[in-house]
């Protein structure tokens, strides 16, 4: 997470430990829930490997990820506000810019809920927005071994981790209570 400035990309208060709103209803993560997601998906976000990040938002998240794939990695951020994939991708460029041009990092705008069938299977799937239910689309898209985190629930959230087996079986674990926004429809999310 030092290697990538939150400065970049929450700009109103860079450090503070605390979740802030990016705009079109939409929040960057606290930067300890951004560092709990990070150290649970390393074994699957090592170097070479190929991840979603879905929601991505301001993409802070999905740029540090893509600093653990490394150069023969790649990250994938989808997200369906048009307007903070522009952001995200100019948030990126301020010190990254060779990652978006050599496509090390690429965002997609899209229905998250969908995953993003074309660019898998993945190691490693991360879901910054709350899934009502278990997400079975995007456990389709993960490798076998891989690794889905992700938000699940309406009125109360717990952040899952799905380890999918070597033998394509999934195992759940059920992690932390959390507190996200939802996984919605665009026109819902612009009316909140
Ligand atoms: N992980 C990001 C943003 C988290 S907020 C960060 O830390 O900066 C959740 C994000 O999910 C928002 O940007 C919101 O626009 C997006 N989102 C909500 N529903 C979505 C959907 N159906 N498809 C894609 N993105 C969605």
């Amino acid at each position: 997470m030092k290697a990538v400035d939150r400065n970049d990309y929450a700009p109103r208060y860079p450090y503070l430990d605390e979740p802030q709103s990016i705009g079109y209803g939409a929040t960057i993560s606290a930067p300890h829930m951004h560092g709990y997601a990070l150290e649970k998906m390393q074994d699957y976000l090592k170097p070479g490997m190929k991840a979603l990040d879905i929601g991505s938002g301001s993409g802070y998240l999905t740029v540090c990820m893509a600093d653990m794939v490394g150069s023969e990695g790649q990250v994938i951020g989808i997200e369906h506000i048009q307007e903070l994939v522009d952001i995200s991708n100019r948030n990126v460029r301020k010190q990254h810019a060779e990652w978006i041009d050599n496509h090390r990092v690429k965002f997609v705008t899209g229905d998250g809920r969908q995953g993003y069938p074309e660019e898998s299977p993945y190691d490693c799937i991360h879901v910054g927005a709350a899934a009502s239910e278990k997400p079975t689309k995007l456990l389709d898209q993960l490798k076998a071994p891989g690794m889905l985190l992700s938000p699940v629930g309406t009125v109360s959230q717990c952040m899952m981790i799905y380890h999918k087996q070597k033998d394509g079986t999934i195992q759940e674990e059920k992690w932390l209570g959390v507190m996200y926004v939802p996984l919605t429809d665009k026109d819902k999310q612009y009316g909140r």
